[in-house]
């Protein structure tokens, strides 16, 4: 079996533990084993990567990946590019993202409904550069809702599919499943650049969430949603959603409910899309703060701090990433949302990386008996090796040529140790 040996690296094994230098046997796919000193494990018949001066961490996990989005100013870049290029494109930011230490994208949805799934074919098939990925749906909303682009006079439809009820809703949720779809969006609250639905209202019914849970469930997918109004976060904890994205908005009652359901849920806050409004880096876009004042945006951004801050004290498992893929928000600085989760919502630098690596991989592997996340013997081997200290300055993960090793699933994808080494020694 092919085993690699990394030595001397600083591990942080994201388990809570402080960082420590030691060596890592990998063994095919798997950690085997981690030291806490160096040079105790035989170097025989291993490949050894030298990590000295180096910062081991997990691979990090996209945790809603648009995996078809890439530049993106308004829904027509979703719309109008044919299946054949949109396919290639998805392709190439799948390799952007593990270029940034990406392993895992959880896929929130996509712009065509087949777009992740093959995609994620070719990776896992080994044909394709790119993180394991479990492909995201078309969204799924209701007539008049955010996606529903269509007009009495003009019937252009928006890259969604709109269903009224509950019955519609199981048959939209059956396609998407025998499209291979792992997991399926619903759009279940209002949105601020859906002025006919603002963000705290909750255009979808709960018997339609019900249905989509328990369709994809029965399918033995997972349901991720939109949801912005306590409503819509209500609803869907009832419902017994998955994935839930955004909410902003909550009372004391919707906290208490994320609590009890702290041990089957994930939540992505996705709060770099509002960060990049307020702070004018949309501005060369059309999209300046403010316009984004009008909007409700800052307003938002401050509910999003109150509710994920909360979230953080209650222990619910937060994960980064999302809506990345925008003109102002590119696909390679997901990893933002590490310093986000410090500025915005009080985590230490040290719990914003375990939202990214160790909540990644439980969110990857609900479905299966792997474990994925954590540097420790056993877990699947997706291993960075960063030219930088993350924890002192999380914005090294963002530069590419720092991220010197790069292993996914046992496999070196990338090894620039020599480069980085010769550098320092310099
Ligand atoms: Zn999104």
């Amino acid at each position: 079996m092919n085993k690699t040996l990394i030595v001397g690296a600083k591990i942080f094994d994201a388990t809570g533990d402080r960082p420590f230098e030691g060596d890592v046997l990998v063994e095919g796919n798997r950690i085997r084993a981690v030291t806490r000193a160096t040079g105790q494990i035989p170097q025989a018949g291993c490949q050894v990567i030298d990590g000295k001066g180096m910062f081991m961490m997990p691979g990090m996990t996209e945790g809603h990946a648009h995996l078809s989005f890439e530049t993106v100013t308004s829904t027509e870049d979703l719309i109008t590019p044919p299946p054949e290029e949109h396919t290639l494109l998805t392709a190439r930011v799948a390799k952007v993202l593990l270029d940034h230490g990406f392993t895992s994208a959880w896929g929130a949805s996509e712009a065509k409904l087949r777009l992740g799934v093959a995609v994620r074919n070719e990776v896992n098939a080994g044909r394709l550069p790119g993180p394991r990925i479990r492909a995201g749906s078309l969204e799924i909303s209701v007539t008049g809702a955010m996606g529903d682009e269509s007009k009495l006079h003009n019937p252009r439809q928006g890259p969604s599919i709109i269903v009224d009820g509950p019955e519609e809703m199981r048959k939209a949720v059956r396609l998407c499943c025998r499209e291979g779809c792992d997991n399926i969006k619903l759009d279940v609250s209002g949105d601020p650049f859906y002025p006919n639905t603002p963000a705290h209202t909750t255009p979808m019914s709960f018997d339609e969430i019900l249905m989509a849970v328990e369709t994809a469930h029965s399918y033995g997918r997972r349901v991720n949603a939109h949801t912005r109004s306590i409503g819509g976060t209500q609803a869907c904890l009832r419902a017994g959603v998955d994935v839930l994205y955004h909410c902003e908005y909550s009372d004391q009652r919707t906290l208490d409910m994320f609590e009890e359901a702290k041990d089957r849920v994930f939540v992505a806050p996705t709060v770099s899309l509002f960060h990049s409004i307020v702070n004018n880096e949309a501005a060369p876009n059309g999209l300046t703060a403010e316009i984004g004042g009008y909007m409700g945006i800052p307003a938002l951004l401050e509910e999003s701090i109150k509710t994920h801050t909360e979230l953080r004290k209650r222990g619910i498992r937060h994960v980064i990433g999302g809506d990345y893929g925008f003109a102002w928000s590119r696909h390679g600085t997901n990893s933002r949302d590490i310093g986000f989760f410090v500025q915005y919502y009080g985590y230490t630098p040290a719990d914003a990386l375990r939202c990214a690596t160790r909540n990644g991989g439980l969110l990857m592997t609900m479905d299966s008996n792997e474990k994925l996340g954590e540097i420790k013997e056993g877990y699947l081997a997706d291993v960075l090796l960063v030219d930088g200290d993350p924890l002192a300055d999380s914005s090294v993960l963002l530069k590419a040529d720092r991220l010197v090793m790069i292993m996914k699933d046992g496999q070196v994808y990338k090894n620039a140790t020599g480069v980085a080494q010769r550098r320092a020694a310099a």
